[in-house]
């Protein structure tokens, strides 16, 4: 008797389950295991993957109330976007004509511009009406193929806005399919009122802020709540960061890193000694660091879109972060100044071009990997019996159409936990 599923995903062309290395992520040249099945099914029941294999193996063993036909389409695990900065209000269209016109992004920091213009318009919003221009972003990246969002504070600045964006970040995860990773970044910038006390806001970020993300935490989240600092020439030294996390260590908040975006600060060597699970960006990551996150579980994210961006070169090192055998994964940063984009299909596309991944790599970083990258590695990311049953249908017949093609959006169907929650495929 053939076992009863919710749902089957029939007629599968090309199947990428992409699975984990030894149970863990794929490492340095490792990445780009794709796992195909052809002429592939999947059942799903109770919102997850019951099992993944050839037509025959699934029809002959499971029998569903409805079933789906992926007509030969490609089908791979939904993507994850391990880095966004998600929660916003307002706009910079104006400092990016700026940019073009020669300004650099720090000149438009020191200005009063960047991130502090954006600190200044979450302000004077409420809750309510962060959540909504955050659930049309989460929409977007889901219509495009993310089913997993990291998403970051850092535009409040001050005790009180930092709180509502986590409980912002908190209702979406209620209120919209996504499921969403939470971090806490308060130490996104020197906000004005420090201008000239820059220790004093690290003070307010350490005595204050990081106690109430613990009780929140304790309150609100029982999964990992990370604690994120940009170590950054004009931002955070690497003497506040080690201030910054040893206190959220203790806290017992888990630890994730900006760096070597523009400068090459220590950053990374910081994380991997204080055991952070990521270190993203890397634009100036040196052949040392790139060495010594060969020998560590911190993972290193990449993210084409931020210097596509700024419209500067991506100079992350990624033959060398492969060959000394690094974790790496791939993020959107999706953010109001450098990065506006929640279509993570964009990122594969730019991965293949600017740092020459495979159009494989690209894609197990944009899953399996994202995952580790945000402790999901273990029940998202890859398509296996008994993970969340996240998928994409995408309206192509193989994975290498992913990056070859852009500019318009393959997700055809969408399924979250089970439930099919975008499809522009008429009749599947
Ligand atoms: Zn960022």
């Amino acid at each position: 008797m053939p076992t009863s599923v919710s749902l089957i995903v029939d007629e599968i062309g090309q199947l990428c389950t992409i699975p984990t290395q030894d149970g863990g992520p794929q490492r340095g040249s490792q990445l780009g295991e794709l796992g195909i099945i052809t002429n592939a099914a999947v059942a799903i029941s109770e919102g997850k993957i019951v099992n993944a294999g050839t037509r025959e193996e699934i029809l002959d063993n499971y029998h569903a109330d409805r079933v789906i036909s992926a007509r030969g389409r490609l089908v791979t695990p939904g993507l994850i976007d391990p880095h966004t900065h998600a929660v916003w209000m307002g706009d910079r269209a104006d400092e990016f004509e700026q940019r073009l016109q020669g300004v650099s992004y720090q000149e438009i920091m020191a200005a009063g511009g960047g991130i502090n213009r954006t600190v200044q318009l979450t302000r004077a919003a409420s809750v309510a009406d962060l959540v909504e221009a955050a659930k049309l972003r989460l929409t977007r990246a889901m219509q495009h193929g993310t089913t997993t969002m990291e998403i970051k504070t850092g535009y409040g600045l001050n005790v009180e806005t930092e709180m509502a964006l986590l409980n912002a970040i908190a209702l979406l995860d209620v209120e919209h399919p996504l499921d969403i990773v939470p971090t806490f970044l308060g130490a996104h910038a020197i906000p004005p009122e420090f201008a000239d006390d820059p220790d004093g806001y690290v003070a307010l970020v350490t005595d204050q802020m990081i106690p109430l993300v613990a009780s929140w935490k304790e309150e609100h989240w029982p999964d990992a709540v990370y604690c994120d600092v940009f170590c950054e020439e004009g931002a955070f030294s690497l003497e506040q960061t080690r201030r910054i996390f040893e206190v959220a260590r203790r806290a017992g908040l888990s630890l994730r890193l900006h760096a070597d975006e523009f400068a090459s600060l220590g950053g990374v060597e910081l994380a991997i000694e204080m055991g952070a699970r990521s270190v993203d960006h890397l634009l100036a990551t040196t052949p040392e660091d790139a060495e010594r996150l060969g020998m560590s579980d911190t993972i290193a994210v990449l993210m084409p879109a931020t210097p596509f961006g700024l419209g500067i070169a991506n100079t992350a090192p990624l033959p060398l972060l492969l060959q000394t055998n690094a974790i790496v994964a791939l993020g959107s940063d999706c953010n109001p100044g450098t990065a506006w984009c929640e279509n993570m299909q964009f990122t594969l596309a730019l991965a293949c071009r600017q740092l020459r991944m495979t159009p494989a790599q690209a894609l197990c970083a944009a899953t399996i990997n994202a995952a580790f990258a945000v402790d999901q590695g273990f029940v998202a990311g890859s398509i296996e019996a008994d993970r969340r049953a996240d998928l994409v249908i995408w309206d192509v017949p193989d994975y290498r159409h992913l990056p070859y093609r852009f500019g318009t959006n393959m997700a055809g169907v969408v399924i979250k936990s089970g439930a099919i929650v975008y499809d522009s495929i008429p009749g599947v």
